[in-house]
């Protein structure tokens, strides 16, 4: 019987350079009886521009892998580099910087402050950013231009998830990180916000990795990686994308 990764059909074609290169990955949790594999021997390359749905069980390592990429945990062993940025070993303040100017997240829940307006809400990352967009631009880019002046709490889930897009964004990072985004909100919400990332991906070229255990989703991107035990056990490039509005579960 064919599996869903047989009928996808792997592709030469690269978008860009590697920009994320990582060999023999490898992270290890706690010690002895409480001894946690999470990660073993990952290689990977993610090119520049790529758009890359990570996939997989609970407990297969995906969250281990992004926050990695995103400089939020360091692995036990093996090399992890962005570009020039060599992740293994960097220090605490060498990946704040490496966060704060490269990377953009977005988590299942939108953590956005509810005393500020989502404009305001998506501003401060942009004070703090080098060369961000204007707030005003980050929000057009999600379709919520309208809600500026709102605050969270008037918005719905997938709205205030759209608000998380435009201030990961705001900033112009090289990468995008989203673990789990749609994981909160229902079908046609979800879509909504898959739409807004995968613009995000194909306007300014952002290079995007979107973890999810929802395999519908795997179809908008470029490349699936499917995680297992904290291995990769597939790796398949999509020939015909589906667009978000296609997505269904
Ligand atoms: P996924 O994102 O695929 O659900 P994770 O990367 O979160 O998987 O976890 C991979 C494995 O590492 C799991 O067995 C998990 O329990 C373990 N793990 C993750 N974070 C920690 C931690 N901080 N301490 C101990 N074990 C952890």
């Amino acid at each position: 019987m064919q599996t869903r990764e047989q009928s996808f059909k792997r592709s030469d074609t690269q978008l860009g350079a590697p920009v994320f290169v990582a060999r023999g990955l490898t992270k290890i949790y706690g010690s002895g009886d409480s001894r946690v594999i999470a990660l073993d021997h990952i290689n990977l390359d993610i090119n520049q521009g790529e758009f890359i749905v990570l996939l997989g069980p609970s407990g297969s390592g995906k969250s281990t892998l992004l926050n990695i990429l995103g400089g939020l945990d360091a692995p036990t062993s093996g090399t992890a580099a962005w570009r020039d940025h060599e992740l293994t070993g960097a220090s605490d303040k060498e990946l704040t910087l490496y966060r704060r100017e490269h990377v953009g997240f977005v988590f299942q829940f939108y953590n956005l402050i509810p005393s500020l307006t989502v404009e305001e809400n998506v501003r401060l990352v942009a004070q703090i950013a080098i060369s961000p967009m204007r707030p005003v631009d980050a929000l057009d880019l999600v379709g919520l231009v309208s809600r500026a002046s709102h605050f969270p709490s008037q918005l719905s889930g997938g709205e205030q998830q759209r608000v998380a897009v435009a201030r990961a964004i705001v900033k112009r990072p090289d990468i995008l990180l989203c673990d789990e985004p749609t994981g909160a909100l229902d079908v046609d919400t979800g879509r909504l916000v898959l739409a807004a990332i995968a613009k995000v991906n194909s306007e300014i070229g952002t290079t995007t990795a979107v973890i999810t255990h929802n395999s519908a989703i795997a179809g908008m991107a470029n490349r699936v990686i499917r995680l297992s035990g904290g291995r990769i056990v597939a790796e398949v490039a999509n020939q015909d994308r589906i667009r978000a509005q296609d997505v269904t579960w």
